[in-house]
């Protein structure tokens, strides 16, 4: 696509424009090119043609079916410059989207790339965000085939689509949870949403992200920044589960534990019972929580971002899913009914809406503000 004109500032002096090379001494194409070049390889063979013609062309397994899923990061509302580096910024736009894959219990394969690039980001910067994504693709043996590349007038503009592969009739649902199904998630919860608070209260991280922290984060501190900054999504689970034929529902962990079971109990015409006290919580998030403005449960239930994995388990496959060794924890039931339940340390039951992320209502509550 051609590179949307833009007005470039004229007052940069000539000893910084030499110093670093900006996104119009590159080029739209020069930029690409350099792109293409840091691509990683996938599997062999199954990209013909990738970065280069006006689409790639890839094969698919024979016994596949392809899944594809897409997400948008826009800065001020995805993330915030300030917070974090290029490459995490790359790593995560890949991750989120290699989350969706693992929820369906696929393996993913091809990745797009579409950037609205505002005027300050040097082409470095952009190299480094790709660096992001291809180490991280290339952990997962997948492959950058493609993308588009326009000049933006606001803010930085991330768009990525992965395509997956699951086998046939393999993908694993929102809907097939049944009452009486266990429910199981992998990791811990609310240590990206704890991260999230961190680095809005001015901590940050140190070495490679080039940025100066006004102190060195604690181990905890630094732990729970990860886990906000560079999620790791749970690919390999997520095949595990679909492979095995354990899990009967999943979906990844995107908006928080409480919005998401509540997404597989709508899909599935079910309700769920979730004992608080079993919700895994991370050392450095216990740790942490006393100084945190809410407590690590209430991160875990409506805080977001962790990219693990929520998925059910009827009770005949239990033996099966403690055989595949996954680092799973047992949270609670599947009920009849429609409502999530929440059974508290004093066995004391309470019904619990969604409380997680919800994109329109922030908007309209800044807007109320
Ligand atoms: P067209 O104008 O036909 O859409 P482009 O010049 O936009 O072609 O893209 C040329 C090639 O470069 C295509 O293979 C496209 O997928 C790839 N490409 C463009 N921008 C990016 C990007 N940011 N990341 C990865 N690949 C890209
Ligand atoms: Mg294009």
């Amino acid at each position: 696509m051609r590179l949307q004109a833009v007005d470039r500032p004229r007052s940069r002096s000539r000893a910084l424009q030499k110093r670093t090379e900006s996104l119009s001494d590159v080029g739209e194409f020069g930029l690409i090119d350099r792109i293409r070049k840091r691509a990683t390889s996938g599997r062999r063979g199954a990209v013909r043609i990738g970065i280069g013609d006006d689409a790639a062309v890839v094969r698919p397994g024979a016994l596949s079916e392809l899944l594809a899923t897409t997400d948008l990061l826009l800065e001020g509302i995805h993330f915030d410059l300030s917070y974090t580096d290029f490459y995490s910024l790359g790593w995560k736009s890949a991750a989120v989207n290699l989350s969706d894959i693992a929820a369906m219990g696929g393996e993913p394969r091809f990745c797009l790339t579409a950037l609205g690039i505002s005027s300050g980001v040097k082409p470095e910067q952009v190299l480094d965000f790709y660096r992001g994504v291809n180490d991280l693709l290339g952990m997962h043996h997948a492959e950058l085939i493609g993308g588009d590349t326009c000049a933006s007038r606001t803010d930085l503009f991330i768009s990525v689509t992965v395509i997956g592969e699951v086998k046939r009739g393999r993908a694993v649902l929102r809907s097939g949870a049944r009452p009486g199904d266990l429910i199981f998630v992998t990791g811990t919860l609310g240590d990206a949403a704890a991260g999230l608070e961190l680095l809005s209260r001015g901590v940050r991280q140190t070495s490679k992200g080039r940025q100066i922290p006004q102190r060195k984060p604690s181990r905890h501190e630094a732990y729970l920044l990860k886990r906000h900054l560079r999620p790791e999504p749970r690919v390999s689970e997520g095949m595990a589960l679909s492979r095995s034929g354990c899990a009967s529902s999943m979906i990844d962990i995107s908006d928080g534990l409480s919005s998401d079971l509540l997404h597989i109990c709508k899909q599935s015409g079910v309700g769920a019972e979730v004992r608080e006290g079993a919700i895994p919580l991370s050392p450095a998030l216990i740790r942490m929580q006393e100084h945190l403005t809410r407590p690590g449960l209430t991160h875990a239930l409506s805080g977001g971002e962790d990219y693990e994995l929520l998925f059910t388990v009827p009770p005949s496959r239990l033996v099966k899913l403690r055989s595949l060794a996954l680092p799973v924890t047992q949270i609670g039931m599947v009920r009849k009914g429609r409502s999530l339940v929440l059974i508290g340390q004093d066995e004391k039951k309470r019904t619990c809406g969604p409380c997680g992320f919800d994109h329109f209502s922030r908007v309209s509550a800044a807007e109320r503000a």
